[in-house]
């Protein structure tokens, strides 16, 4: 596995390269991370992925500076899976001059849910898989339901800006108690540790209740919330939406239970397909 560093010296190394295969991360690596790899693989090509993290879409309170850098073990991690090229640019390559052309996601899906906690996040997500697209121009790029809204803002840019790269999505590796893995997951001291399953729990909890048919949506959500918050948690939302773009639900259609909240300091999402 080659490791880049720079624009200039990955150009050359993908020129003869067909049918690249990209997964973006910000590091960290683990099994969830690694199964965009084999995804990526199975298409056969070359895989590339790419690690950085991406000031763009840290608000100033967030935890840019102290978000896990371990790259050392995620390239053994990323040789191991059969990664062939591994992209990990300094701040300085990806962003020489302040970044003031950005790629603003549509407000009906990126001004919800996440995007209302974290103004400015999806532009900073965008802006950087836009240049990470460009500069390595795959066919494919592989991204995670774990973030699903963030799935559905990048096929939707990938769609209506006409980019020519196919948007694979890899389903959420959990630990065995359910937790979705995460690189967050790492703040968690033992007793969070223990507790943090429940922010599945309970959407999967509300996932069957709306399996079973029931539609007072609002009054479920709200007792998911308050089962949370019972439990010492601080949510920021629980919600049921539309799989296809966040809308509104309505009966029949497919949906998914999305949530976020904080445990102590660390501020964990997940969200489970109905
Ligand atoms: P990150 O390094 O957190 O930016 O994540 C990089 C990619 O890995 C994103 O597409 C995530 O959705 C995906 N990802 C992170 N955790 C998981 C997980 N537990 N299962 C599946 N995909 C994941």
């Amino acid at each position: 596995m080659q490791v880049i560093r720079t624009i200039a010296e990955l150009r050359p190394a993908l020129e003869d390269r067909r049918e690249i295969s990209l997964v973006p991360t910000m590091g960290n690596l683990h099994a969830g991370h690694l199964s965009l790899v084999r995804i990526a693989r199975e298409r056969g090509g070359t895989v590339v992925a790419s690690v950085f993290v991406n000031r763009l879409q840290f608000a100033p309170h967030e935890d840019f500076a102290h978000y896990p850098r371990t790259l050392e073990h995620d390239c053994e991690l990323l040789a191991a899976g059969g990664c062939d090229i591994v992209f990990v640019p300094t701040e300085q390559e990806i962003y020489p001059e302040a970044q003031s052309f950005t790629v603003q996601a549509p407000a009906d899906l990126a001004d919800v849910l996440e995007g209302q906690v974290r103004p400015g996040f999806f532009t900073g997500v965008c802006t950087v898989v836009l240049k990470l697209f460009n500069i390595v121009r795959p066919a494919a790029a592989v991204f995670g339901k774990k973030d699903y809204q963030q799935l559905l803002v990048i096929r939707k840019m990938v769609r209506q800006l006409a980019l020519p790269i196919d948007v694979l999505a890899a389903d959420i590796i959990r630990d065995a108690g359910g937790l979705a893995l995460s690189s967050r997951n790492g703040y968690l001291n033992d007793s969070q540790r223990a507790e943090a399953a429940q922010l599945h729990a309970a959407l999967r909890a509300l996932a069957e209740k709306v399996r079973s048919g029931r539609t007072d949506w609002p009054r479920l959500e709200a007792q998911a919330v308050e089962f949370l918050s019972a439990r010492g948690w601080q949510p920021d939302y629980v919600a049921i939406r539309g799989r296809a773009g966040l809308e509104a639900p309505i009966p029949g259609a497919a949906l998914v239970a999305l949530g976020a909240a904080r445990l102590g300091a660390t501020r964990l999402i997940d969200n489970v397909e109905v």
